[in-house]
């Protein structure tokens, strides 16, 4: 499926469990995302190193979905990365379409909220709440920034 951004405003969601947002992405992992998963699952089957720098979990050839997709449910949900606990939602530490309005995080940095209107759940369900989305947020760039393949190599 491909992404269409529009920026975040009052629209409503609710998952419609096609798993299509499972498919054909690269997931990006922060380090503890890999030390939640790496305590269900080994690193090596889920791991990959892409671009030889950006640590994002693997696919299969067959379908291109996330090794972690299986009847279109996600297997390791709970612990599941923070970037599948965000979507819909998409964030930005920079503006990336025209006419942004920007959200601010409790630290007052300036973040950027997008939505993939090709998602099936968009205008179904509950409208976004917020504070939980800008709460997640904040950790999303913590972790990020604590990660690297320099560190993993370090500490595995
Ligand atoms: S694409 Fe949207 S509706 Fe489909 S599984 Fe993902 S979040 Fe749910
Ligand atoms: S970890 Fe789960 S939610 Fe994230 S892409 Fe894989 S199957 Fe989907």
């Amino acid at each position: 499926m491909k992404e269409k951004l529009v920026p975040l405003k009052d629209q409503r969601f609710g998952c419609q469990m096609c798993g299509e947002c499972c498919r054909n992405r690269w997931v990006p992992l922060s380090l503890r995302d890999i030390f939640r998963m790496n305590g269900v699952t080994p690193i090596e089957a889920f791991l990959l190193i892409w671009n030889e720098k950006k640590l994002v979990i693997d696919r299969r050839e067959w379908d291109n979905g996330c090794v972690f997709l299986k009847d279109n449910i996600c297997e390791i949900n709970k612990i599941k990365p923070l970037i599948c606990r965000l979507y819909p939602v998409a964030l930005s530490e920079v503006p990336i379409l025209k006419r942004n309005v920007p959200y601010y995080l409790k630290n007052d940095k300036k973040i950027y909220l997008y939505l993939d209107k090709s998602c099936k759940g968009i205008g179904k369900g509950k409208k976004f709440d917020i504070e939980k989305i800008l709460d997640l947020c904040e950790i999303i760039i913590q972790e990020l920034k604590e990660t690297s393949l320099e560190k993993l190599i370090d500490i595995i």
